[in-house]
């Protein structure tokens, strides 16, 4: 029998994968619990018909982090799963017929900039300058740093008020550029974690940098196979994962954590937990008869969350060479369609569209002469209780669709032959998301670092968090550095391997 410390991971998102490949690959005994049939989390996958949609993430940026996982065993990321670099990076179009083709060549992008808006060249150049020290000092410094107590934050406050990391995205974008077109083209990405550009801190802006400076990649065999790769390394680490098991309760004695049961009655006995679960559902549900916990509750109740998507996946037997791999397509408002969103929570007429086409890249995604996609809108969480989206997912579906006949797609209700939606209510069903939040907490500056939920609970001995909900946040990079800052903890606080003997349910 093993005499090795009995780590528990709740949830295979990326964060909890990655989390649970460090842990394997520290020598800890690590079981992963996943709630759904698949790893992956939101980097689930469907097959439908023939066609293979990744649910989630698509733009996948920073692969260092994701090499990193591979090397703590002598390993190669490459030998697992092949990042094919994807150009250009967005294809961003309006409704007035504009497009711009953001991607690696810095050449073409200040080229395009001239063609729309000459005096935006310099203003470019500023913005990039800027951004590139956002990320130094956001990225490269703290990024995998856990901030665990007012110090922490105190001591990086210098460098964030140098940076004007109080002022949004959108503010600081439009200090450098003035082209409406080119505000929106250099400020969206926010969204792609779940901020507001009107609100999120300037501080995201690096993601712009970082894209530049690392590209935008896509796996071949789709995001799926970088979670099958992940899960590969982490069966040879001897890592185990229990799929259809979600867990019901954490158990927790004299203020340490000593395991958990799972909904169909097992129990595990655990030396401690990492919970890349949703960190609302973490406290409310699987602590939720821990008392010492309830400021935890209090303050997560409070908070800001992020908003939700709308999202449809289908496959047509037409092509679409117009359509790049990553295209945004802009509606005709802006700040009023976030504002509808994040702070009304109404569902607006108009919309603004990210659409993947990942045949693009790949084209074995698809069968033979047809084209796979998703289509994603972002819409409100579930907090404001506005939309029923029982009675309103199917229909806002067909105007999605119509809108892409129309505008985008041409014919392509014709040529549909496989589809299917996810709402926010399949966000809070499947994923236990609270009010269906697509990426947990919003990442405004109140609500970032040392004001996000700790990667390790102050109050309960063993007790740790991993993914969007935490430090540093939502998106690839996010989650996997994440795990970094979590396991960092572990290594402090259980510097042996040593099992334990005294579990008490
Ligand atoms: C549609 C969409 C598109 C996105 N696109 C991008 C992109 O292009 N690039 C990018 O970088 N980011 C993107 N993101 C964000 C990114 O995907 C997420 O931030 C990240 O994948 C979340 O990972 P996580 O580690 O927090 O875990 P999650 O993916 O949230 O996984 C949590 C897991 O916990 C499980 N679970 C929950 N409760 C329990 C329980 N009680 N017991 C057992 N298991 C439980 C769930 O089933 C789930 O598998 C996108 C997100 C979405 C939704």
């Amino acid at each position: 029998m093993s005499n090795k410390l009995k780590a528990g991971v709740i949830g295979s998102g990326l964060g909890g994968l990655a989390a649970a490949i460090r842990l394997q690959s520290s020598g800890y005994q690590t079981t992963v619990f996943e709630k759904r049939d698949k790893p992956g989390g939101r980097a689930y996958v469907y097959k439908d018909n023939g066609f293979t949609f990744d649910a989630g993430p698509t733009v996948i940026t920073a692969p260092h982090c994701l090499e990193e996982l591979f090397e703590l065993s002598g390993r190669k990321l490459s030998d697992y799963v092949e990042l094919i670099p994807v150009e250009p990076f967005y294809r961003l179009m309006w409704e007035d017929g504009y497009v711009f083709d953001y991607g690696s060549s810095l050449d073409e992008t200040m080229e395009q900039i001239k063609e729309k808006s000459p005096r935006d060249v310099v203003g470019y150049k500023k913005f990039l300058d800027y951004s590139e020290k956002v990320f130094n000092e956001g990225y490269t410094k703290l990024v995998h740093v856990p901030f665990l107590n007012w110090w922490s934050m105190i001591r990086v406050s210098p460098q964030l008020a140098k940076l004007s990391a109080h002022r949004s995205v959108y503010t600081q974008v439009s200090k450098f550029i003035e082209d409406p077109h080119l505000r929106q083209a250099f400020s969206f990405h926010s969204l792609l974690v779940g901020g507001n550009p009107f609100q999120t801190s300037s501080i995201y802006t690096l993601i712009h940098f970082l894209e530049r400076k690392w590209g935008v990649t896509f796996p071949k065999g789709g995001t799926g196979a970088l979670v099958q790769g992940m899960l590969k390394l982490y069966h040879e680490l001897g890592g185990k994962i229990e799929l259809n098991s979600e867990v019901d309760k954490i158990f927790e004695h004299n203020g340490m954590v000593n395991g958990l049961i799972t909904r169909d009655g097992r129990k595990f006995e655990l030396d401690f937990i990492v919970s890349n679960a949703d960190v609302m559902h973490t406290y409310s549900n699987l602590l939720g008869n821990v008392a010492k916990v309830e400021g935890q509750r209090k303050r997560l109740k409070k908070m800001k969350y992020s908003m939700s998507l709308f999202l449809i996946y289908f496959g047509t037997k037409k092509k679409y060479p117009n359509i790049a791999h990553h295209t945004v397509l802009f509606g005709p408002r802006y700040r009023e369609l976030l504002q509808d969103i994040f702070d009304h929570g109404t569902l607006a007429d108009d919309f603004s569209l990210y659409l993947h086409a990942p045949t693009k890249s790949d084209p074995d995604l698809a069968p033979e002469g047809c084209e796979g996609f998703y289509v994603l809108a972002p819409v409100p969480h579930l907090g404001g209780g506005k939309v029923n989206w029982e009675v309103e997912g199917p229909k806002y579906a067909d105007r999605i669709l119509t809108y892409l006949d129309e505008r985008y797609l041409p014919d392509l209700k014709e040529n549909l032959i496989t589809q299917r939606i996810f709402t926010p209510v399949d966000f809070e069903r499947e994923l236990n998301a609270h009010l269906g939040s697509a990426f947990s907490l919003e990442p405004v500056l109140t609500q970032s670092a040392f004001f996000r939920t700790q990667n390790r609970d102050k109050d309960i001995k063993g007790m740790y968090f991993v993914g969007a909900g935490t430090h540093p946040g939502a998106g690839v990079p996010g989650v996997v550095n994440s795990a970094k800052a979590t396991v960092s903890l572990i290594h402090e606080d259980y510097p042996s391997v040593e099992q334990r003997t005294d579990y008490t349910f």
